[in-house]
């Protein structure tokens, strides 16, 4: 389940109370790929279940036969997606955070899950930071950079499902990692990163030229930057047979981009996302260029689009995701054609297309009907 990650959709399960489901409650085992039946009377009330989406309606007549046998009333709602904060998700948790700790006192790193910095051990990770002065949170492409006097950097990363929330409560769910800093009169802020999933990572970099070089591996030019210009994306497309959406998804490319503004910035664009980059005119990059940014910074200014688990770090969700024009909307009409939304897979990724304002490439169109043959 797990490996298929951003292509998920979280549902919760309401249902009478004292019935709770075996294999739900955990979030993790699918009542029907398993091939166990739900089993009668022994439901959560809220289950949040792991499902894709494609399997919500045969999950919600399972549930309905189930129901209806037993006479209990259920509701299946779709709670968010699971997909990967991406740089506006990322940039809003940023711009919320910085205020509060920027200019103070790490006092403590309390770190309680080891996998999230490992193989670094938590002990020296807390040493090297605890008492150094946090002088400013960066944002590079998806990592957030927690620059510490004494050129001590801390490279934090989401992941699928990794928060970062103020001054939560202790206890709270899935927390992993705390931050306390200091403030003029004692305590200060506290901030938590809680990661269901648990792929979230905390590394450290000691030096400008150590964080250089970790960056310089894992991330290419910044999309809200001056250096994102047509010529760095047609040189960045130059000779690629790729799909187009591999390339806009490559952040060793283009940092920050993932699948929902990949999908949002190619329709804006009309380019299929199974174009080979190589094949992309001039005009059409320059078009690219310019969606990707126009979908990055509509991100921004809904900040980010709500992804489950995903939270501002004042607990608030996105607004984003109303408007997504062709992401997660399969069988909508397009806003601008009124020709019907599809879904195929390009990089390995669900992604969401109108092929007649996104022309799909010749192999494309021409696959699954009959060739002629000639002579
Ligand atoms: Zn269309």
């Amino acid at each position: 389940m797990l490996d298929r990650g951003p292509d998920r959709a979280e549902l919760a399960v309401e249902v009478a109370p004292g019935l709770v489901p075996t294999g739900l409650s955990d979030g993790t085992a699918h009542p029907l790929r398993d091939g166990h039946a739900l089993p009668a009377r022994r439901f959560a009330q809220v289950a949040h279940l792991g499902v894709v989406e494609e399997d919500l309606q045969a999950l919600t007549h399972a549930m309905s036969i189930w129901a209806q046998a037993d006479e209990c009333r259920f509701s299946v709602r779709r709670v968010g997606w699971s997909a990967m904060p991406e740089l506006p998700e990322v940039e809003t948790i940023r711009r919320q955070l910085a205020p509060a700790v920027e200019g103070r006192v790490l006092r403590e790193l309390r770190i309680d899950d080891p996998r999230w910095c490992a193989p670094l051990a938590a002990a020296p990770l807390g040493a090297a930071l605890e008492g150094r002065r946090l002088e400013r949170l960066e944002r590079r492409g998806k990592y957030l950079i927690w620059a510490f006097a004494g050129e001590a950097f801390l490279l934090a990363h989401l992941r699928m499902t990794g928060t970062l929330l103020i001054d939560p409560p202790a206890g709270t769910r899935y927390e992993r990692v705390r931050w306390r800093f200091g403030g003029p009169g004692g305590a200060g802020p506290e901030i938590a990163f809680c990661d269901p999933r648990r792929f979230g990572t905390g590394e450290l970099a000691l030096g400008g030229d150590a964080l250089d070089t970790f960056l310089g591996a894992r991330l290419g030019v910044e999309p809200l930057g001056p250096d994102f210009t047509a010529a760095a994306l047609r040189a960045a497309a130059r000779g690629r047979r790729a799909p187009v959406k591999a390339l806009l998804l490559d952040q060793r490319r283009i940092a920050g981009v993932g699948n929902i503004y990949a999908d949002e910035a190619l329709f804006r664009a009309r380019i299929h996302p199974l174009r080979p980059a190589g094949t992309l005119r001039g005009a059409q990059l320059a078009d690219l260029r310019d969606a990707v940014v126009a979908v990055l910074t509509a991100g921004l200014g809904a900040g980010g689009a709500t992804i489950d688990d995903f939270r501002h770090a004042d607990g608030v969700r996105g607004a984003f995701q109303d408007e997504l024009l062709v992401h997660r909307r399969r069988g909508e009409p397009c806003p601008v054609c009124g020709g019907e939304i599809i879904k195929l897979v390009a990089a390995g990724r669900g992604t969401y297309v109108c092929e007649r304002c996104q022309r799909p490439p010749r192999g494309a169109r021409v696959r699954g009907r009959p060739r002629l043959s000639r002579g």
